[in-house]
């Protein structure tokens, strides 16, 4: 199996926001508290892997490799915390498991990986044929997601706040775009280039939900994690990119912090600044984007602004970046003739540029 060490050494691609799992642990969630130093551990782990992000990666390149050359590895951690324990399904293995966990990983990360070929032409993560590895029943109940800089990580949730995190396309596609943005731009993980970071992430997670289930922007419910929140929490998400600041709002998570404009922009140290937290700026304005030329279109031009992104870019950079990208779409063809003057002003709606 290809193997690569390709870590951005400030990346703290977690699902669940400390913040939340504070929250969570202040409750009384013994799982929450469990869950939150098990991801601070991973977080120092990480922190020492080598950097070395492979630079920019141009659209019109060509595939580097075949694609078949991408693998799945499924591996049960069996509620340990070793990765790559135990391979329980890989490429190409004709039938699924009885474990759904194992399924779900491995065909929803195959959805993923699908997307971003077809689509983007995009081959794997770093558009050279990475094997996908999905480590499945981390940690005993743990309450979290997370890719690591080189594999996923899902735990299994307690059951009752969050269900099995392989659960939701929306969160591995989340997470695997957290690869994605490592390869291809590199952005640092805090303040606004984290936020972009993460933003990104929701993007194409929602992006290929939304393809997948052949959903228009009209009839999605653009929420983020709907489909791993447990039967204590049923109904509600961890962000909305409709509505930010209105996915969760309960006793046990608190409330969802997300402004979805300038005005209310998050100054705190917490959450690496921000990072999940003033992400709903720029979510709310690739929603309305959306609304106007359709996900795939709005997910195009995203996907070519993001090209051209450095890695400690800010709001005001990315609204240059996204315009520009919509522009040349547009001059192309391939979007509609109006689509760089609905991204200014989806732009404007939310305050942006600064
Ligand atoms: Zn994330």
């Amino acid at each position: 199996m290809k193997s690569k060490r390709c870590s951005q050494n400030n990346c703290q691609c977690f699902i669940i926001p400390s913040y939340i799992l504070e929250n969570l642990a202040k409750n009384n969630i013994e799982e929450a508290r469990i869950s939150l130093s098990k991801s601070r551990q991973v977080r120092v782990r990480r922190k020492i892997k080598e950097f070395d992000i492979t630079g920019i990666v141009d659209l019109t390149n060509e595939v580097y490799r075949p694609y078949s050359e991408s693998a799945r590895h499924v591996y049960d951690c069996k509620g340990g915390t070793k990765l790559r324990a135990m391979e329980v399904r890989k490429e190409g293995d004709r039938s699924s498991t009885q474990d759904s966990a194992v399924n779900h990983a491995y065909d929803y990360a195959g959805i993923v990986r699908d997307y971003y070929l077809n689509v983007f032409l995009r081959n794997s993560i770093d558009n050279n044929g990475l094997d996908l590895v999905l480590n499945v029943h981390y940690g005993h109940n743990f309450m979290n997601a997370f890719w690591d800089g080189d594999e996923m990580v899902f735990g299994d949730g307690d059951g009752e706040i969050f269900i099995n995190f392989t659960n939701a396309l929306d969160v591995i596609g989340h997470e695997l775009t957290h690869g994605v943005t490592q390869f291809t731009n590199g952005l640092e993980y805090a303040g606004q280039s984290g936020a972009l970071n993460e933003h990104i992430s929701d993007v194409f997670g929602i992006a290929i939900k939304q393809n997948y289930l052949k959903q228009t922007a009209q009839d999605a419910d653009w929420l983020i994690g709907a489909d791993i929140m447990g039967p204590s929490l049923k109904g509600q998400a961890l962000r909305s990119m409709k509505a930010p600041g209105t996915a969760f709002d309960n006793k046990l998570m608190g409330k969802d912090l997300q402004p979805d404009h300038m005005k209310n922009y998050y100054q705190g140290e917490d959450d690496n600044n921000g990072v999940h937290i003033n992400s709903g700026i720029p979510n709310k304005v690739f929603y309305l984007v959306s609304m106007e030329i359709g996900t795939d279109q709005a997910a195009l031009i995203w996907y070519h602004a993001i090209q051209s992104l450095y890695a400690t870019a800010n709001f005001n950079q990315f609204v240059d970046m996204v315009e520009t990208a919509a522009q040349k779409l547009a001059d192309s063809g391939v979007v509609p003739a109006t689509a760089a003057k609905t991204v200014k002003t989806a732009f404007n709606t939310v305050g942006l540029p600064y």
